[in-house]
């Protein structure tokens, strides 16, 4: 591709970066590769390999053509020098907080997250020491003020999952930069269609690709993306995995080796050949297919999911709706200056009749399914304070804005007036 003359805009890169005819047999669409290991030409490469002395492929745990390929797509479509694809978002998260970290280390973690990652990050500081520090609120300043000596990163979502608050990226991004911290975004609610975190600052960028980048929720997955922007030899001794020679691989120093993804290569060795949450290449393969129609989707995600948000807002069954792209919403300012094709498709609101309104509306609801992804095609629904959010404490449940008489939605690509039908005549039935 003649990307080094035109570089290549948005649409196009998610449609061919990663990813080119088959140099072997010409084959357009990027071939599964499935399987797990690669022959050898000698013994020295095979040793090289392990060594890390050089790359290629050896065992699909570590790497696998069409996961590279996926990985080459979405660390291009995040503007990240390299990208590390795993079986899921949780994993993803686990990668990145392991090989940032050991046990007694502590980060700042915003306290508005996915109910999966604070319940991830919640098992780790009960069992290994490894402390969430949440700020108090949302702002830059309450990041800042929570920062201690022990702090080694900072975590937070681009759009917050489930109530699409839009996050002060470029502010948090500040903070980290004063404090020497690496800035890490989960992007899965806005996927690099609407948000790249990158632009804005942050150093990591990870996903859950079972959401909007596999579009279809056909298969589990999770990517993470190191910008190469944080300078880990000035942190020397406090990234260990990065900045000191590993043993049992003759004193490889990852900085000083890949000193433009260093990152990344630690995920690669420390969080795939050690701890194993390799992607399937058939994952890989659904996922860049995904990917292909990514800007097309989000487009029509954004504006289905602002029609229904607007149309719930005025019901009388509908006591608030949180979806920031409305006029007069809290967060208004920040999603108009981070995403001005809208916040997502994914959003709460809240029934006046509370647990037993919503549970009715979901109950009554025949074209939106009931059931527990977000970011697919098809719109769904679910309860999150009995499910997704289920094992937070009062207090974290009501940090994160689902109280009981909260409905989370995720507006798919349906006809937007058989959807708004469906939720009325859903409503209709709360009002009865
Ligand atoms: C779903 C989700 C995850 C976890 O991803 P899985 O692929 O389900 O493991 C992490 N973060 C966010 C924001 C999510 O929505």
């Amino acid at each position: 591709m003649a990307t080094e003359t035109r570089p290549l805009r948005f649409a196009t890169q998610a449609v061919h970066a990663g990813a080119a005819p088959d140099p072997a047999t010409g084959a357009r669409v990027q071939p599964i590769y499935f399987t797990n290991g690669f022959v050898f030409e000698s013994t020295e490469q095979a040793a090289d390999i392990f060594a890390m002395r050089r790359t290629g492929f050896s065992y699909s745990r570590g790497s696998n053509p069409t996961v590279a390929a996926l990985e080459r797509r979405v660390a291009t479509l995040e503007g990240a020098k390299a990208a590390v694809a795993v079986s899921s978002g949780q994993s993803a998260l686990l990668l990145v907080l392991m090989t940032l970290m050991k046990s007694g280390d502590a980060y700042v973690a915003s306290p508005r997250l996915f109910g999966g990652s604070l319940g991830l990050m919640n098992r780790l500081d009960a069992r290994y020491d490894l402390k969430p520090l949440f700020a108090k609120g949302l702002t830059p300043a309450d990041f800042e003020a929570t920062i201690t000596p022990q702090t080694k990163a900072i975590v937070c979502e681009s759009i917050v999952n489930p109530c699409a608050t839009v996050m002060d990226i470029a502010g948090i991004a500040e903070v980290a930069k004063r404090h020497n911290l690496p800035l890490v975004v989960d992007n899965t609610l806005a996927s690099p269609a609407l948000i790249r975190p990158i632009e804005h600052g942050a150093d990591i960028v990870f996903h859950s690709t079972s959401k909007f980048l596999g579009g279809s929720g056909q298969t589990i997955g999770g990517i993470i993306c190191d910008a190469g922007t944080f300078d880990w030899p000035a942190a020397v001794g406090r990234y260990n995995l990065i900045t000191e020679p590993w043993a049992d691989y003759d004193g490889l120093v990852v900085s000083d080796r890949f000193p433009d993804f260093s990152f990344a290569v630690a995920c690669r060795l420390f969080g795939l050949r050690d701890l194993g949450p390799g992607l399937s290449p058939m994952n890989a393969f659904l996922t860049l297919t995904g990917i292909e129609t990514l800007p097309l989707r989000m487009k029509r995600h954004c504006q289905n999911a602002k029609a229904v948000a607007a149309f719930l807002k005025d019901h009388p069954a509908v006591a608030w709706v949180s979806y920031p792209a409305l006029p007069g919403q809290k967060g208004e300012e920040l999603a108009a200056r981070y995403v001005p094709d809208g916040p997502g498709s994914i959003f709460t609101f809240a029934l006046k009749g509370g647990e037993p309104a919503a549970v009715k509306f979901i109950m009554g609801l025949e074209l939106v399914s009931h059931l527990v992804n977000i970011g697919e095609i098809k719109s769904l629904a679910i309860h999150p304070a009995t499910t997704t959010h289920r094992q937070l404490s009062a207090a974290d449940k009501a940090a994160a804005l689902v109280g009981p008489e909260t409905v989370r939605l995720s507006i798919g690509l349906e006809n937007v007036e058989d959807l708004i039908a469906d939720i009325a005549q859903a409503l209709d039935q709360v009002d009865a």
